[in-house]
């Protein structure tokens, strides 16, 4: 299940089974600004933030880096940018997963997408969290916010369901 993105910007936490994603505020409202800034291109970057308790706490989140692609129907994350601000943040922030857009596009990953965010699974980094963004091409009006956690080992990339 989908929700339409909160006009203000209230923490948000999301489940699914013993999986809890808590949002930050303003979060959401940043990786909207930056979802504007590039539609109808889709763009994307990093969620940064602890883990506590179990409970992943996106903290903070990046634009895309300069050598991104933002394509209409793709997003290439620039790793060498975002590497390097990692080991900046590190340990302050640390690396929970990814975002992108999808400007008139579903509030669904592609096969392509859950591939890469697949990718970013390692034994270190046995669960990644990976947020989308979809709506009108512009991004403006009903944009809803979708969150996944993709965990080793099993087939399909888990939908968190919204429970605040
Ligand atoms: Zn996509």
């Amino acid at each position: 299940m989908a929700c339409p993105l909160p006009t203000a910007s209230a923490p948000a936490l999301y489940v699914s089974d013993g999986y809890r994603v808590r949002l930050a505020p303003g979060v959401l409202a940043k990786a909207l600004r930056l979802a504007r800034v590039r539609a109808p291109l889709e763009t994307g970057g990093l969620l940064l933030g602890a883990v506590v308790d179990g409970e992943a706490h996106v903290l903070a989140i990046t634009g895309p880096g300069r050598n991104a692609m933002r394509g209409r129907v793709g997003y290439d994350a620039d790793r060498l940018h975002d590497n390097r601000l990692l080991e900046r943040l590190r340990p302050r922030l640390r690396y929970l997963g990814d975002w992108h857009t999808h400007p008139g596009g579903p509030a669904r990953l592609s096969r392509t997408d859950e591939a890469s965010v697949r990718e970013t699974l390692n034994a270190e980094r046995p669960e990644v969290l990976h947020l989308l963004l979809s709506g009108p091409s512009a991004m403006q009006g009903h944009v809803v916010a979708s969150v996944f956690t993709a965990v080793r080992g099993e087939a399909a990339i888990r939908r968190m369901e919204p429970a605040e």
